[in-house]
Parts: structure tokens; sequence; C-alpha cells
């Protein structure tokens, strides 16, 4: 399998080449030049596969450069209940009573207590692998407002060859999140709490890599949510959630996704490309509604930082989704000229593009499944409430916003899942005011802001993490 960029770049590249890498070199994202064609006959045969043997199967459909021993070793390594919650499916169904032919998919019983495990454990150990292989090393480096270096720091811990550099808001997260993070004792793991707001450290990051120099003398990477390989680890669960909640192949599922930057929901639409009878992918948003307003009206109006809301579901407050290029790169008949114009011209330029008037639109809906709701603090409330009154579970603020959109979209005889992103127990603040009482943690975790934590404190200086970086790249390599 080669992949190809979705503004122009042609498929020369295999899976272990684009790995470790972001954008593509002309600025679009990485996709597979083509999709792999499930038939039902296969189909047929993955159902009652375990989660690993599934994994493997599909994987092996788009890394065709890593030898199929090697991969499933990988593949099976990762995905094993002792990381998942003791779950021997990975990812459980969790039906609702109070809401007839719902169901929650459970895909937050890693480490981290949020979906973001699910590719990023996967994720460590092909990098731990391409490293390797190549004999060489790698600095991961970003910044997080919470879920993501906390899912790539307990993938990343004690992997041989990779360090993690992390930024992190002084102050600005959760109690639970700050502990998770920062109570890591891993030599290859360093926390660095710059005393900003998130966006300072995400200027800081643009900076490093934007200094190209200091990025290959120090083998800078990153992990975030462009990385193809992330995307492709989250395919395998649309369809092992399809498994469980349907007893023969002819069915048909519907799935609502609690959706930021667009990575998990264009997951599902790759499955749905490669034959999985998925009927509508629904998009939830919270008040950040970008996606909403794309599917409702066809206008794709990326917002400024101003006007990002801080919400209590805030791993989807995105201003503009990252992901986004590579569905409209399909629903444009991946015509990378188009796209490019839209993406590197038009936006850059006016500030929104505008496709209501384009055939290729109403197509979003009708051939590709999409269909769009959000989702405000109040609705989060009462949706957890009724959940918690209605099916007895306590749901987190995110999946909330999904539950709340995907009762919007229920349609008879046609099961919805609805992607549970989060545990309530990373979000206790929003748990208890919506129904007054706290969530259980995970066993293991009730102590967990009381162990000691390690980090560094920095100031909004681009040198000063420069600095940082390079003194603490000569050592604490695990298992060097
Ligand atoms: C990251 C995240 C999301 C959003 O996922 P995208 O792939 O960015 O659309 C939703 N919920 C939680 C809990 C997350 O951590």
């Amino acid at each position: 399998m080669r992949y190809l960029s979705t503004r122009g770049e042609s498929a020369t590249r295999g899976f272990s080449d684009i790995l470790l890498e972001g954008l593509a070199p002309d600025g679009g994202l990485y996709l597979p030049e083509s999709y792999p064609l499930i038939d039902s006959a296969t189909l047929a045969q993955w159902r009652g596969l375990s989660y690993a043997d599934l994994a493997f199967e599909i994987l092996s459909r788009f890394i065709t450069d890593i030898p199929a021993d090697d991969l499933r070793a990988l593949i099976a390594k990762t995905y094993t209940p002792e990381v998942f919650g003791g779950h021997a499916e990975i990812v459980p169904l969790k039906p609702l009573k109070g809401d007839p032919g719902m169901a929650l998919l459970g895909l937050s019983e890693g480490p981290t207590l949020a979906f973001k495990d699910m590719a990023m454990q996967l994720l460590g150990n092909l990098f731990e692998y391409a490293l390797a292989r190549q004999h060489s090393e790698l600095n991961i480096f970003g910044a997080t407002s919470g879920d993501t270096g906390s899912a790539a720091e307990y993938a990343m811990r004690g992997k041989r060859g990779i360090r993690v550099f992390m930024l992190s808001p002084f102050g600005k997260m959760s109690a639970f999140q700050t502990a998770q993070m920062y109570s890591l004792a891993d030599a290859n793991i360093h926390n660095i709490a710059v005393q900003g707001v998130f966006d300072d450290a995400q200027d800081m990051v643009k900076a490093v890599s934007n200094d190209l120099d200091f990025k290959r003398r120090w083998r800078i990477g990153t992990v975030n949510s462009i990385n193809w390989a992330r995307l492709a680890a989250q395919i395998v669960y649309y369809f092992a959630g399809y498994f469980q909640a349907t007893r023969s192949n002819d069915e048909q599922v519907s799935f609502t996704v609690p959706s930021g930057n667009f990575g998990n929901i264009c997951a599902g639409h790759v499955a749905r490309m490669m034959g999985l009878p998925i009927r509508k992918l629904v998009l939830a948003t919270n008040e950040n509604n970008v996606l909403d307003e794309f599917f409702r009206t066809g206008v794709y109006r990326p917002r400024k930082s101003a006007e990002t809301h801080h919400t209590s579901s805030p791993s989807m407050d995105i201003s503009k989704a990252s992901n986004f290029e590579r569905f409209i790169f399909d629903l444009l008949g991946r015509d990378a000229s188009r796209v490019h114009a839209l993406f590197a011209d038009e936006l850059p330029s006016r500030g929104f593009f505008d496709l209501s008037a384009d055939p290729a639109f109403a197509r979003s809906a009708t051939d590709y499944g999409f269909t769009s709701g959000s989702s405000t603090h109040a609705d989060r409330l009462a949706t957890i409430r009724s959940v918690w009154q209605g099916s007895e579970r306590l749901i987190d603020t995110h999946t909330a916003d999904g539950v709340k959109v995907a009762r919007e979209h229920l349609e008879p005889g046609v099961p919805m899942l609805v992607l549970e992103t989060a545990l309530a127990a990373k979000f206790p603040e929003t748990i208890q005011e919506a129904v007054g009482t706290c969530p259980q943690r995970p066993a293991g975790l009730e102590d967990l802001e009381r162990r000691p934590q390690r980090f560094a404190v920095m100031p909004v200086e681009v040198e000063a993490v420069k600095t940082y970086i390079a003194m603490h790249c000569g050592a604490g390599l695990a298992g060097s």
C-alpha cells in the first residue's frame, strides 16, 4: 500500500516512510492511494476474531512494509486485556437500557481513560520497532491541554529510542489530568509546565518545528492527530463495535462520534469506505460547532482563538479540524488541485470556503452517510443526569455530547453506537454538578493526586525550551 497527499504529491511512500511524519511536504495530509475493499465473505470470517486478530487483518492491509509476523506480534502485545481495563473485548459494548437501541462503545478502558489510548498505545510499539530497525532515536515534542499528552506519555514511557518532551499550561489542567502526567517517573518522559495558556504552549511547539536545523539536529517528531498511523489504528474499533452490536452482516449500524479534530470520525469514514455496513456517521460537537456548521450548511469556517469557547468537554474545544481535509479530498472525488485551492488559497485568504452550491456537498449525506448536531453545557448536564437516571451509568462530558446528538438521529431497527471517548472519572467536577455524586475511579488510581510529581516550570520562551531539550537529549533514554 502506497500513500499520497491530499494536495497532489503522488503515491510514492510506504507506511513506514510516513509513520514518523506529520504533514506531507506539499502541506497536505497522507491517505492511502485506495481503500482496501472488504467483501462479505471476508467480513463474515472476521466476525468472532479477537480484537488483536481483527486489528491485524485490518492493519495489514494498510501496513505492507512491515513483515507480517512482526506486525502481528506488535499488535498482539498492544491490545491485551491487562492494558484495557481487564476487558477481553478491549472495546466493550455498554447498552443504555433507558435508551432502547442505543449503546456506548467503550473506547476508554486504557491507561489514561480516554479513547486516544486506542491508537497511541499501538503508536508507541510501532515507533519503538521502527527506530530499532533504523538504529535511530526520536524526541517527541508536543503541547497538550490534557488528553493527548497523557496518552502519548503512557504509550511512550520506557520505550527504547524515544524521549517525550510535553508542554502543558501550568496550573490550567484538572487535578486528575495534572497528576496523571506529572506523576510519571520514567526517565524518558519530560513534563514542562509553561507559565501561560495552552495556545502559548502550542505556539512554542510551532516555533521549534519551524526551526528545521534544530528539528533535524535533535530528531524532533510529533504525535499529533494528523498522523496517519493513529487514524489507521482507530478504524479497527468500528469493525469491533459492529460485530458486537449485530448478529449478521446484513444488518446496518450507525455511529455517533463526539468530535473535535475529525480524527475519530474520519476513521469511521474509512471503515465505511472499506465496506463496513455503516448507515450513518453522526458527528457531535460542543459549543465549538465548526463541523456541525459545515454538515448543516456546506460552509467551513474555522474560528479564531478568541472565538473558541472553553467548555466542559474541553477535548473538543477546537477552532479548526485538522483532519477535515482528508474527508473533503474524498468528497471532491480525490481532486487534489481543488483541495489545494480550497485549503491553501481560499481558506487563508477568505477565512472560509463554501461548498453549499456544489453537488458534492449533498453527497456528504447521501453517499457518505454524514449528519451532525451540537450540544451545550446545559445539554451536557441534562444528558449526564438522564443517562444516570435511566441507565444507571455515569458518562463523561464528551460522551454526553454524543448521546445528546445520537438521540436526535435514532432510527427504528438501526442500532446506534455512541463512541465513549472518555470515562466519567476524568471529569469529576462536571459529573458532580450534574448528578451530585462523584464518579468512581478505576482500581489502582485512588491515590493518583497524592503521588510525587516531577515537572520543570518554564516561561513562555522558545529559547528556554530549546535549551532544555538540548540539555536532556544526552541522557534518559530507556535502555541506553
Ligand atoms: C480527542 C478527544 C475527542 C475528539 O476527537 P477527534 O479525533 O479530535 O475528533 C473527543 N473526546 C475526547 C475525550 C477526546 O480526548
